[in-house]
């Protein structure tokens, strides 16, 4: 698959419940939600700022995997 955010070659972790779990190369891993997936096809994530915040996220949480979820998403 191609990662939902820099479209690269990433790798699929199994599904989660809620979402899916993706590792990208560049992107590191996340679990990107069932509700924001669902919504990608007609509102294109902010790529950059996106990026930022699970990188934030990370510092700020390093036992949790870092999310893309309704609250989360930021928009283009
Ligand atoms: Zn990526």
């Amino acid at each position: 698959m191609n990662c939902y955010l820099c479209q690269a070659e990433a790798d699929q972790r199994e599904p989660t419940q809620g979402g899916q779990v993706v590792v990208c190369r560049d992107c590191g891993e996340y679990l990107i939600s069932d509700v924001v997936l669902r919504q990608l096809p007609s509102k294109p994530l902010n790529f950059s700022k996106m990026r930022e915040d699970l990188h934030r996220q990370r510092q700020s949480n390093a036992t949790s995997r870092a999310q893309i979820n309704s609250e989360t998403a930021v928009w283009a």
